[in-house]
């Protein structure tokens, strides 16, 4: 198990790289082991047991030094000698301080800067009042934000559950004794079975000894699946919302070629960012006419995501990241990226395209224009580092430096993604209270 455990966590690795860890339920009760950046390639000691659980975490909360990153490391185990639980989770609390305040004035200890400890305390406290489905259904009443959990209990419970309006994905499978939960189609594809079938908003599956149980803790809402998902952070081999990612990525790129056709026929050819923004490039030819052309390349071992390491790292890492092929001379460029959120990283490709003597570059991007903050799990929590933020995007093209910037149409981008998807960094429509609230609290 621990060797199926690790690959399919491998599968899932771009979804987080600052830690990875395993936590095992054997005849020892539970043991955990974590690791600091993403998952090794040889790899790591795991325990063996009958049921596990892997993380690879991409922070939105906690510290960001070494020793911060190993404490805050998922999954988390809480609780004593009664009763044990370990949880990993994928999401954000919106309303972490006030979780962290009440749990605390009511004695809990917290050892990490994490949200996954409050969702595990809080969810322990139910579990030892209630059983697991009204524990969720009270955290659904406590908790703010977006929580996809997969969860061992130390009495044989493992349990996957996703927050009441579905903002993280999840996925099951089950067959005998057989039970896999995971926030992408492709884990199962590691395993080699299927189909994977999407955890509904406010579900609870439940797998113990008396077999695999679906509950509703929650009334039903519309899913408000983070359109993120689409644009960049699944992989695009991985199913959501019942087709491949790629093929939404596809269509993005021809809803751009056609909604900003006029700028799409000045254009010599399409150049991708890679990776994410691949396929929407061949969208876009197949609309334009244009070829693809590979002009922009990423180092292949420079692992790590540009976006989640801070400040001066930062700009040092875009740099190592990308090179540009001085093919780009001459060249009339429509540089393809799947979102635009601080700038960075086109100004950076603008200027080295430039440098290589592009004669202009016009950005597509196949999110529409980021102008609201995120506290649903994507690292983007406030308005000033947001360039779409008070920005039009003539303004946006003279910050990076392109000669335009066209971004998705809204109404194009909620057709292909599905009409009840979370856009609300593009909105500021929130689909819960308290994030809305700190939306205008951020804003005064
Ligand atoms: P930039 O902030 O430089 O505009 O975006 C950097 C790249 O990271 C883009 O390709 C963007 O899609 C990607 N990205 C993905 N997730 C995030 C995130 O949570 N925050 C930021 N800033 N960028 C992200
Ligand atoms: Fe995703 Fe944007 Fe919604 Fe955050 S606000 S969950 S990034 S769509």
């Amino acid at each position: 198990m621990a060797r199926d455990l690790y690959w399919s966590l491998l599968s899932l690795n771009h979804r987080g790289q600052q830690s990875h860890g395993f936590a095992v339920l054997n005849a020892e009760g539970i043991s955990r082991s974590v690791g600091l950046g993403p998952l090794p390639e040889v790899p790591p000691e795991i325990p063996d047991g009958e049921i596990g659980i892997g993380h690879a975490r991409y922070a939105t909360s906690g510290g960001s030094s070494a020793e911060e990153l190993i404490r805050d490391a998922q999954p988390v185990v809480v609780g004593g000698p009664g009763r044990r639980m370990a949880l990993a989770y994928n999401g954000n609390v919106a309303n972490a301080m006030e979780l962290r305040r009440s749990l605390e004035a009511s004695g809990a200890l917290i050892s990490t800067g994490s949200d996954a400890e409050l969702i595990a305390l809080e969810l322990l406290r139910g579990l030892e009042a209630s059983g697991l489905r009204s524990a969720m259904s009270r955290l659904s009443t406590r908790v703010d934000g977006a929580y996809s959990l997969v969860g061992i209990i130390d009495d044989g419970t493992v349990f996957a559950a996703r927050d009441p309006n579905g903002i993280r994905p999840l996925f099951t499978f089950e067959s005998g004794p057989l039970f896999i939960a995971a926030s992408e189609t492709v884990a199962f594809d590691m395993y080699g079975v299927g189909p994977a079938v999407p955890v509904e908003p406010g579900e609870l599956v439940v797998a113990s000894e008396d077999g695999v149980h679906h509950h509703r803790y929650a009334p039903p809402r519309p899913e408000h699946i983070c359109s993120f998902e689409y644009a960049y952070f699944a992989r695009p081999d991985s199913i959501l919302g019942g087709r491949y990612v790629y093929e939404v990525r596809r269509e993005l790129g021809r809803r751009l070629a056609a909604r900003h056709a006029g700028v799409a026929r000045r254009v010599d050819s399409v150049v991708p960012v890679p990776e994410t923004a691949v396929d929407a490039a061949y969208g876009f030819h197949e609309v334009s006419g244009k070829p693809v052309e590979t002009l922009v390349f990423k180092h292949r071992f420079v692992r790590a995501r540009a976006f989640m390491s801070g400040g001066g790292e930062r700009q040092g890492l875009i740099s190592r990241k990308y090179n540009v092929s001085k093919r780009a001379a001459g060249r009339r460029i429509a540089l393809m990226d799947d979102s635009i959120v601080r700038g960075d990283t086109l100004r950076h490709l603008i200027s080295a395209l430039r440098s290589v003597g592009a004669s202009e570059v016009h950005v597509f991007s196949t999110f529409p224009k980021i102008s609201h903050p995120c506290f649903y799990g994507v690292d983007m929590a406030t308005y000033g580092e947001l360039i779409g933020y008070n920005r039009s995007p003539n303004e946006v093209a003279a910050s990076i430096g392109a000669d335009s910037v066209n971004y998705q149409d809204l109404d194009d981008f909620l057709e292909v993604v599905g009409r009840s998807a979370c856009v609300a960094c593009v909105t500021g429509q929130y689909p819960t209270e308290k994030a809305a609230l700190l939306a205008a609290a951020a804003l005064r």
